[in-house]
C-alpha cells in the first residue's frame, strides 16, 4: 500500500493509545487505574448543559461561520478583557475544534517548509507531532537537569533565521511547572525585538496551587494584539472539564486569523453550533466551577506529594498548576517506556511514559481523576517499584505479593 511518507511518520498519540488499552482491560473485568489521561471527571457545568441543551431543541443546528458564532466570539472577548487585559476584535478570535485544532491551524498558517519551532522540553506530545504535519521542524530545548524551567539563554542559542515561533505552555503539561515570570518577560521581550511569533498554549491557566499565578505573555508587553506577536491558545476542555466539546479558541493579530479561517473552512467548515453552545454557556455562566474544580485538584495534587514522600528512589519536582506529576524515576535504571508497560502489567495503572515527553525515564502521572483513584494508584506503582513499600497488596479483591524486588 502506498501512503504518504509525511502521514506515516506521524506518532499514534500515546496517551489515546494508553486510554484504549485501560478500557479493553477494564472491559475485561480488571481492576484499572487510569492515571494516563488529563480529562477532569467532573459533569459539564449545567450552564453548559442548558445553553446546548436549548441549541438542540431549537432544532436549527445548521454550519457556522468559520472562524466562530458572533455570540461565542463576544464571550471569548469578554474572557480576554477579564484574563488579559486586552481589548480583541471579533477579527482577532477564532473558534476551533480543540485547542488542538487551534495548534493545528496557527502551525498550518505561520510555517513554510523547514521553518522550525522552538518546543520547550518538557513538552505535550502533540506539539512536535502537529509541528512536523506542517512540514515544520520541532527545535527542542531542554531545561538543566533537575529543573522543569527552561534557560533562556539555551532558547536564544536554538533561534535561528529558519525559527518562526516559540511554543510556552505554562502552566505546563507534563511537569505541572509555571514558568517564572521574569523568564516570560524576557522572551516576550525577544519575541517581539525579533519579529518571532510567541504562542502560549493557556488551556491550564487557572489551575494553579498554593496562591501561584501563571502570569499570561501580555502583561510583559504595551503592545495590542494587532502589533503584537503572541498568540493565545485557549479552550473550555481543562477548566470546565469539558474534553468532548472540542471546543478551543486562538486571539492573534487579524491578518493571521484570516489565514486560520482560510484553513479552517477548508478542512473541517466550522465548529458545531451545539458545542459553540455550550462553551458560551459555560465561559457566561458561573465561575465558581472553575474554582471548585481547581480545588479538587490541588487537593489531589496535596495527596500526591504525600505519597511521593514515601516513595524510595523516585524524586518530585512539586506540579504548581495543572492535573500531572512528572514523577523522576530514573533510579530504577529502566526506559520510561518499560516502566510504564510494568506498572501497567503488574499493578494495573496507566501511566504515560516521560520519553513521550522529551523526559526519559520519567512517567507522567494524571491526577484529575477521583481521590481514591489517585491515592490507590500510587500505592500500587509503589508497591511494584519500591522495595521498601509494603510487599502484599489487594488490588481489587485479589491479594498479590510482590515477588520480583
Ligand atoms: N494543549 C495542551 C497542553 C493540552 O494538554 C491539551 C489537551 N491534552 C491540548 C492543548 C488540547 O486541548 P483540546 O482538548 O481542547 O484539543
Amino acid at each position: 500500500m502506498k501512503l504518504s511518507k509525511l502521514a506515516t511518520e506521524i506518532a499514534e498519540s500515546p496517551t489515546f493509545a494508553l486510554n484504549e488499552e485501560a478500557r479493553l482491560l477494564r472491559e475485561r473485568g480488571e481492576a484499572v487505574i487510569n492515571l494516563g489521561i488529563g480529562e477532569p471527571k467532573n459533569k459539564t457545568p449545567i450552564a453548559a448543559v442548558l445553553a446546548s441543551g436549548a441549541k438542540l431543541t431549537s432544532g436549527e443546528v445548521k454550519y457556522t461561520p468559520p472562524d466562530g458564532l458572533p455570540a461565542m466570539k463576544k464571550a471569548i472577548i469578554r474572557y480576554t478583557e477579564e484574563n488579559y487585559n486586552r481589548l480583541a476584535a471579533p477579527e482577532n478570535v477564532i473558534v476551533t475544534n480543540g485547542a488542538k485544532q487551534s495548534l493545528f491551524n496557527i502551525f498550518y498558517s505561520i510555517l513554510n517548509p523547514q521553518d522550525e519551532v522552538i518546543v520547550i522540553a518538557p513538552y505535550w506530545v502533540s506539539y512536535p507531532e502537529i509541528i512536523k504535519m506542517c512540514y515544520g521542524v520541532p527545535v527542542i530545548v531542554t531545561p538543566e537537569d533537575g529543573t522543569f524551567t527552561p534557560n533562556f539563554a539555551e532558547i536564544e542559542r536554538a533561534v535561528t533565521s529558519y525559527t518562526r515561533a516559540i511554543i510556552i505552555n505554562s502552566p505546563n503539561n507534563p511537569s505541572g511547572a509555571i514558568y517564572p515570570s521574569e523568564l516570560v518577560a524576557k522572551i516576550v521581550e525577544f519575541c517581539e525585538r525579533k519579529g518571532i511569533y510567541l504562542i502560549c498554549d493557556d488551556i491550564y491557566h487557572k489551575l494553579t496551587f498554593d496562591r501561584n499565578v501563571a502570569e499570561p505573555a501580555w502583561k510583559f508587553t504595551s503592545r495590542d494584539i494587532e502589533n503584537s506577536h503572541i498568540i493565545v491558545v485557549n479552550g473550555v476542555a481543562k477548566l470546565y472539564g469539558m474534553t468532548g466539546f472540542r471546543i478551543g479558541w486562538v486571539v492573534a493579530p487579524k491578518d493571521l486569523i484570516k489565514v486560520m479561517t482560510n484553513v479552517q473552512a477548508q478542512t473541517t467548515s466550522c465548529v458545531s453550533p451545539v458545542s459553540q453552545a455550550a462553551a458560551e454557556g459555560a465561559l457566561n455562566g458561573m465561575q465558581s466551577v472553575v474554582e471548585a474544580l481547581r480545588l479538587q485538584i490541588e487537593n489531589n495534587r496535596n495527596v500526591v506529594l504525600q505519597e511521593m514522600k514515601s516513595f524510595a528512589g523516585a524524586r518530585l519536582i512539586p506540579p504548581q498548576g495543572t492535573f500531572y506529576a512528572l514523577p523522576d524515576l530514573r533510579a530504577f535504571g529502566a526506559s520510561s517506556v518499560d516502566m510504564a508497560k510494568f506498572i501497567l502489567k503488574k499493578a494495573l495503572v496507566v501511566t504515560v511514559p516521560g520519553r513521550e515527553f522529551g523526559m526519559e525515564g520519567f512517567i507522567r502521572l494524571s491526577f484529575a481523576g477521583s481521590v481514591k483513584d489517585v491515592t490507590e494508584g500510587l500505592a500500587r506503582i509503589r508497591w511494584a517499584l519500591d522495595p521498601t513499600s509494603p510487599n502484599e497488596i489487594y488490588i481489587g479483591d485479589k491479594k498479590l505479593i510482590r515477588d520480583w524486588l
